[in-house]
């Protein structure tokens, strides 16, 4: 069961009050190359990723969110922009009036109560909410000095007071963040946050590192938040392409019970008894079957796919299965809905799945019809 948190709404994306977990990314690419930009963030969006950051550090990345959204709107990509804000209170105001759905701003680091007051004043204005965010390296002196250091407390307490300066401001269109990347530190203080604030909470391991341990970080982190009732949005940070973030994301939803659309493969651990190249396959599998995964979660649709390497335990894996293949000695058994379909060499398993998930995605849309 979530937290109960207030209900933000991010462009057409909401964010708390039960809304299901939106996944956010980054666009890793120059916010002001146009071309570059919309392709990722398209890329992203046909991923499943739900709201998309980009990075804001002068004047030319504020005025080029107008562009983005206009060309992203003609290819009929409905995604929300957030714009990633440091130190310049006048790049938020421009992102602001430029069309951003959402602005991200540590407000420890933009200049000044006044200016934070003038960033609010503008979102007010224009309806959008604010990202306000604190990390590791923002803690304010005197928590630190007191704190004798980062502590979880530490980070719950300078988050509270970027709160209760928005509120003092009349403002509560906001989500919150702690990040840290201290998987432990980020869990307690965001724990200690949540117990505190009804805001909904975006939460992450931030700098989590590379893919493998990024990921693992994340799992975590994120998984353990998640498993708690806590967190409304998340990003997986990865010193990898934004894709790899968003597949990650879907997965990790998926793993813990939180995503029951798209596709649920499961596949065997392969043993002495298994005579295909069940490795390759699955991974292969996992590959082809990805743009379907994003389909079958848009449409709100699910699929379970078994690829399992024999037929001792493969044929009942499979059956439960939407679809499923039990590998035999350079062939596999497919079963559709549990009944033996046909068999077919080794070599078509990955095309043979991904058509009939493909026809199981139409047949479900029909249906509804
Ligand atoms: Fe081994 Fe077959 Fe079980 Fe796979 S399904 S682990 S090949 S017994």
């Amino acid at each position: 069961m979530r937290n109960n948190t207030k209900k933000i709404m991010c462009g057409k994306v909401q964010i708390g009050a039960g809304a299901p977990v939106s996944i956010q990314s980054m666009c890793n690419v120059k916010t002001t190359d146009i071309e570059l930009v919309t392709g990722q963030i398209k890329e992203l969006y046909l991923a499943g990723c739900d709201i998309v950051r980009v990075a804001i550090p002068d004047m030319e990345a504020a005025n080029a969110i107008k562009i983005i959204k206009q060309q992203l709107k003609a290819e009929t990509v409905d995604i929300p922009i957030v714009a990633d804000i440091h130190f310049d209170y006048k790049l938020a105001i421009a992102a602001i009036e430029n069309g951003a759905d959402k602005i991200r701003i540590n407000p420890g680091n933009i200049g000044g109560d006044d200016r934070v007051r003038e960033v609010v004043k503008k979102a007010k204005e224009y309806g959008i909410p604010i990202r306000v965010g604190v990390n590791s390296g923002s803690l304010e002196k005197d928590i630190l000095e007191r704190e004798g250091g980062v502590t979880a407390k530490g980070l719950a307490e300078s988050a509270e007071r970027v709160v209760k300066l928005l509120e003092s401001m009349d403002f509560c269109d906001m989500v919150v963040s702690i990040k840290s990347s201290d998987v432990g530190l980020n869990f307690e203080a965001t724990k200690l946050l949540s117990e505190r604030i009804d805001y909904p909470l975006h939460i992450g391991v931030t700098e989590a590192g590379t893919r493998r341990m990024g990921e693992i970080k994340s799992a975590a982190g994120i998984g353990a938040l998640l498993l708690s009732g806590i967190g409304d949005t998340f990003r997986v940070s990865l010193t990898s392409a934004p894709i790899n973030e968003v597949n990650f994301a879907k997965d990790l939803l998926k793993a813990i019970g939180l995503r029951k659309t798209g596709i649920e493969l499961v596949s065997c651990p392969t043993c002495g008894r298994t005579n295909i190249d069940l490795e390759g396959i699955a991974g292969k599998v996992e590959k082809a079957l990805r743009p379907l995964d994003a389909e079958f979660s848009k449409a709100g649709k699910s699929i379970k796919i078994a690829v399992m390497g024999c037929a001792v335990n493969g044929p009942g894996e499979s059956r439960e299965a939407d679809i499923g293949v039990a590998g035999g000695n350079g062939k596999a058994v497919v079963f559709s809905k549990g009944v033996i379909v046909k068999t077919i060499p080794e070599a078509e398993i990955v095309p043979e799945i991904t058509r009939l998930a493909s026809l199981e995605l139409q047949r479900q849309k029909g249906a509804e019809l």
